[in-house]
């Protein structure tokens, strides 16, 4: 099993050059080194953190568990305080990136970057890419490439510095469109949006008249990866499918799977990560879940102290069967402002509803919302998908539900009433890039 690429980065990055393994000792060093740093550069520069940190004593950081007595930094605090975060001149600012927020009045969340911020993510790329691809491959990325500094572009540009060719096509509009561009430039590996990509396969499994296409490869990326998308893209395509986790505000990139497939490897040179109970915000021991918080250890734009996710997951604290001493974070189960407690006290999040129903092989997508009927929960599902199979479908998903350890129970006890409706879709029907959830019109 090759060792992720990540291993010999990181050992570059922190300036290990001996011939040796990584060493964690010497990790660990480096970041409570650049820790320090960024908390004294950030007292001085950021307005925000000023204030924040005003009675922390720098002089006290003196090991990365005193990380834990530091405030943390939320969404909030970036929506409602955007530019006093910032620690440069203005026209250092390269890029910004605004991202859509729940609710009406609350400001958007605005991220920026300088040139050196994205030069860190390009670095990512191109060593998080080598994973997966090698000089010579050709890769098709299915996300925004049009901006400069956006997703696309910094990702075209890492792989050009590791030698792979690329073309971003941007997010999936016409699957036949994507087909023929793949089958033209002889493309062999796939980055984008797991449900993007999941159409793009059915798409070629079901219509006869596309020419045969061979990847070695498919990176999925923005959302949550369901093991059903990934087992399908397998199947079809006989190729290997990796996971990347990320958001802006990590500088876009922030973990990426080895051959192991089992969890990301998280840029630890530039990312420092925690997992903290959610209530308490405590930090949990390794292999406990809870919500990852990370802090920057080498931005300079907008550097973000002990930031709260929102996502779900855990350390894993096995050492990974590539051989990489490297920090490994679990696959996120789920974003807590997703999440819908039921009555019944059990949680339904997009996720669970995502594992189950695109193991069933006529869904190509759906829409679920939870509302009231009488006084039970109605689960409602619209399923979009290419046959029109009318209520064999419907009663193929119920018992499926039925079935599933997440659901059975409430079902059967007729504490969650279903009513699914399934319409028909022309295969290459894809969505925008947004992050898919199941609506709460409970009221
Ligand atoms: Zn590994």
């Amino acid at each position: 099993m090759k060792r992720t690429s990540l291993d010999s980065w990181i050992k570059e990055k922190i300036g290990q050059v001996s011939k040796e393994e990584l060493k964690i000792k010497d990790l660990e060093s480096y970041q409570l080194k650049r820790l320090r740093e960024t908390l004294q550069y950030v007292k001085e520069k950021s307005k925000f953190y000023n204030k924040l940190l005003k009675d922390v004593n720098l002089e006290k950081i003196s090991s990365l568990n005193d990380i834990s007595t530091l405030p943390f930094t939320t969404s909030e605090d970036i929506k409602e305080q955007g530019t006093r975060f910032i620690c440069v001149s203005q026209n250092e600012i390269n890029r910004i990136v605004t991202l859509q927020t729940s609710g009406t009045t609350s400001h958007p969340k605005r991220i920026f970057f300088t040139k050196e911020d994205q030069d860190l993510t390009i670095d990512f790329f191109h060593n998080g890419m080598a994973t997966l691809v090698e000089p010579g491959d050709k890769v098709l990325i299915l996300m925004p490439g049009q901006k400069p500094g956006s997703v696309g572009d910094l990702l075209k540009k890492g792989l050009e510095r590791l030698g792979v060719e690329s073309y971003i096509y941007g997010l999936v509009d016409n699957v036949n469109e994507v087909l023929k561009i793949i089958t033209e430039k002889n493309i062999n590996s796939l980055v984008g949006l797991p449900q993007q990509v999941f159409a793009l396969a059915k798409y070629y499994k079901y219509n006869k008249n596309t020419d045969p296409i061979s990847l070695k490869s498919i990176l999925l990326s923005a959302d949550y990866v369901p093991n059903s998308i990934i087992d399908e893209l397998k199947k079809v395509w006989n190729c290997q499918v990796y996971e990347h986790y990320g958001m802006t505000e990590m500088g876009l990139g922030g973990g990426v799977a080895c051959d192991a497939f089992e969890g990301y490897h998280v840029r630890e040179a530039d990312l420092y990560f925690e997992v903290v109970d959610p209530t308490t915000r405590l930090p949990v021991p390794n292999g406990q879940y809870g919500e990852v918080v990370f802090t920057t250890l080498t931005r300079k734009g907008m550097p973000l102290i002990r930031y709260l996710t929102g996502d779900i997951s855990r350390i894993i604290e096995e050492p990974c069967p590539c051989g990489s001493p490297l920090k490994r974070l679990d696959k996120v189960l789920y974003r807590i402002e997703e999440c819908i407690k039921l009555e019944s006290e059990k949680i339904l999040t997009i996720t669970q509803l995502d594992e189950i129903l695109f193991s069933i092989e006529e869904v190509i997508n759906y829409d679920a919302y939870l509302t009231k009927l009488g006084n039970k929960e109605c689960l409602s599902i619209n399923i979009s998908s290419p046959f029109s199979t009318g209520d064999c479908l419907n009663n193929a998903i119920s018992n499926k539900l039925l079935s599933s350890a997440t659901f059975g129970e409430l079902i059967e006890k007729k504490k969650l009433v279903l009513d699914i409706k399934n319409k028909f879709i022309s295969l290459d029907q894809s969505d925008g890039m947004h992050k898919r959830k199941v609506k709460d019109l409970r009221g």
